[in-house]
């Protein structure tokens, strides 16, 4: 039996950014855990089952924070600029930013990736 990955989506009426399993094939994700609203898929690693709670634990104390969007392209601004430039992609293993599937990866990398997707998604919410 395949792995059902598990992808970050944000709620469109709640704004909660939560890890949803997505079926192949499948366009739309299950709905929002919090309040049944519609989620949409935001672009980041796939995830597993069992990340779900360590996405949820960083999730929860972000969401309350006013992270303005400057502060927010700072934190992000890292990824970009190595995403532009090809020749400082020997960074993204030490950053645990490389392309890998999240299963493969340690749970400080995974967790890496995860508050990545949560700020992508604040950040994206705010343009
Ligand atoms: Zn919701």
């Amino acid at each position: 039996m395949a792995v059902v990955p598990w992808l970050p989506a944000l709620c469109s009426a709640c704004s909660l950014v939560q890890l949803l399993p997505l079926e192949p094939g499948q366009v739309h994700t299950q709905p929002c855990r919090s309040c049944g609203g519609q989620c949409s898929v935001l672009p980041g690693e796939m995830y597993a089952e069992s990340d779900a709670p360590l996405f949820a634990r960083i999730e929860a104390p972000l969401r309350p924070m006013v992270l303005p969007p400057r502060t927010l392209q700072r934190v992000l601004g890292l990824r970009r600029v190595i995403d532009f430039l090809p020749p400082l992609h020997f960074l993204l293993p030490e950053l645990g930013l490389e392309s890998r599937p999240a299963l493969e990866r340690t749970h400080l990398v995974r967790a890496s990736g995860m508050v990545m997707a949560i700020l992508g998604a604040r950040l994206r919410s705010l343009q």
